[in-house]
């Protein structure tokens, strides 16, 4: 079993204070915390061997490029992408996503139909919704249920031969439910839809295999994994990166430029203009050895007791319902206490030292759906703690008897 207490102390931050309370970090859902053998490696990088990468003969340029190039193969092999080249380094999931709907204006007309699932976060809407009114594109949902699942058969009814995008989380950062990934991008293939997974949610909890899964696209975000800010990746199939465009113009993504004409480099640098975040593209794969050397199932299974445990004593509070009752979920728990708005518990919570989120975290259609204006979401990480829990239910119960 893994032991949290002496993780813990791989990460600084989770030993300051708060409000001269000790922190109780419950925001994971939002951004993960970064570990010292992460922090050690963007130190390293700006105090011995920062310079530009791919242009320089010299030196220090050519060992940030190893090291870079280094990170794209580490990230390859822990999505089990089979090509290097179809890991585009990208500032983050909301950059992959954009990056591909603006692929797909020129591929897409009018009548075509394209599928969102009713449980996106916002950066996997409205870049689709631009999409489509680019287009004239067709953008249709597919629906929940009350447990905060989506309805697999409504979604096989909705597929049809105009279907030629399939855009889904794999988890959502609302409710925590594990959607049935793999069915979505069997189903999808079928009628000959291309499937974008936003795997910004699970990629911290579930170890995903892109060849496996056969998905055509797939974000995620570094910072929710124990790495920096303003890095992630997304992962394309080679077929699919080749028909599409570049996103941005500028140095690195070009093979040749002259006034009459400019002819693109090869992948991944077609879709990497510009000077990258690259002492975040190092240390993202430094933060996949941390997670890798952790281990994604003795994670998932401590994550799911602490899941469990947290359940069962918020349930114990009368008056307090959880959104998100899926089968299979990770560790992210939305509720909301009847006649409380959720703001006013997330600011007592946050004297008593306890950081959760409040509001609608993104997904404003779920909160709609539920006829509610956002909840109280408090999300864990493997280096939360059965103590932890019982800090939160203890402050939860305390917000109640003061706000009611
Ligand atoms: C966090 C998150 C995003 C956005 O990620 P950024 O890092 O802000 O680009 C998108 N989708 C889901 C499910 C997320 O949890």
């Amino acid at each position: 079993m893994l032991n949290a207490q002496k993780i813990r102390k791989d990460f600084p931050i989770l030993s300051r204070e708060v409000n001269g309370k000790p922190l109780v970090y419950l925001d994971n859902a939002a951004t993960s915390q970064t570990p010292q053998q992460v922090i050690e490696v963007i130190v390293d990088y700006y105090s011995s061997y920062n310079a530009n990468i791919h242009r320089g003969v010299h030196f220090l340029s050519q060992e940030a490029t190893d090291k870079y190039e280094q990170a794209r193969q580490k990230i390859q092999r822990h999505f089990n992408a089979s090509k290097a080249k179809e890991i585009i380094f990208t500032s983050g999931t909301t950059h992959g996503i954009n990056l591909v709907a603006n692929g797909f204006s020129s591929l897409l007309q009018k009548g075509d139909e394209i599928l969102v699932s009713a449980m996106e976060h916002h950066s996997n809407i409205v870049p689709w919704q631009m999409l489509a009114e680019r287009t004239g594109a067709i953008l249709k949902v597919i629906p929940m249920n009350e447990q905060g699942e989506l309805m697999m058969n409504e979604y096989r009814n909705l597929l049809s031969s105009n279907t030629k995008l399939v855009f889904c989380n794999h988890v959502s950062n609302a409710l925590g439910t594990i959607n049935p990934i793999a069915t979505i991008i069997d189903e999808a293939h079928k009628v000959g839809a291309a499937v974008l997974i936003d795997g910004a949610q699970a990629a911290p909890h579930i170890k995903a295999d892109v060849q496996a899964l056969n998905v055509d696209f797939y974000t995620v975000s570094a910072h929710k994994m124990c790495g920096p800010t303003g890095v992630g990746v997304l992962y394309g199939k080679e077929e699919w990166l080749n028909k599409l465009p570049p996103y941005q113009g500028g140095g690195e993504m070009i093979a040749e430029v002259t006034f009459e004409k400019t002819t693109y480099a090869d992948l991944p640098h077609k879709f990497e203009a510009g000077t990258p975040n690259i002492c975040g593209g190092i240390a993202f794969g430094a933060a996949l050895d941390y997670l890798n050397s952790i281990g994604f199932s003795e994670m998932e299974a401590y994550e799911h007791e602490l899941l469990d445990y947290a359940t069962n004593k918020l349930l114990e509070i009368e008056g307090l319902k959880i959104y998100g009752t899926a089968q299979e979920k990770t560790s992210v728990i939305s509720f909301n206490i009847e006649g409380v708005h959720p703001y006013d518990i997330g600011t007592i919570l946050d004297k008593l030292g306890i950081a959760v989120r409040t509001g609608h975290h993104c997904a404003q259609p779920i909160m709609d759906f539920y006829k509610i204006p956002g909840t109280v979401r408090a999300s864990f990480s493997f280096y939360n703690t059965k103590e932890e829990v019982d800090i939160l239910v203890e402050g939860v119960k305390r917000a109640k008897n003061m706000l009611l």
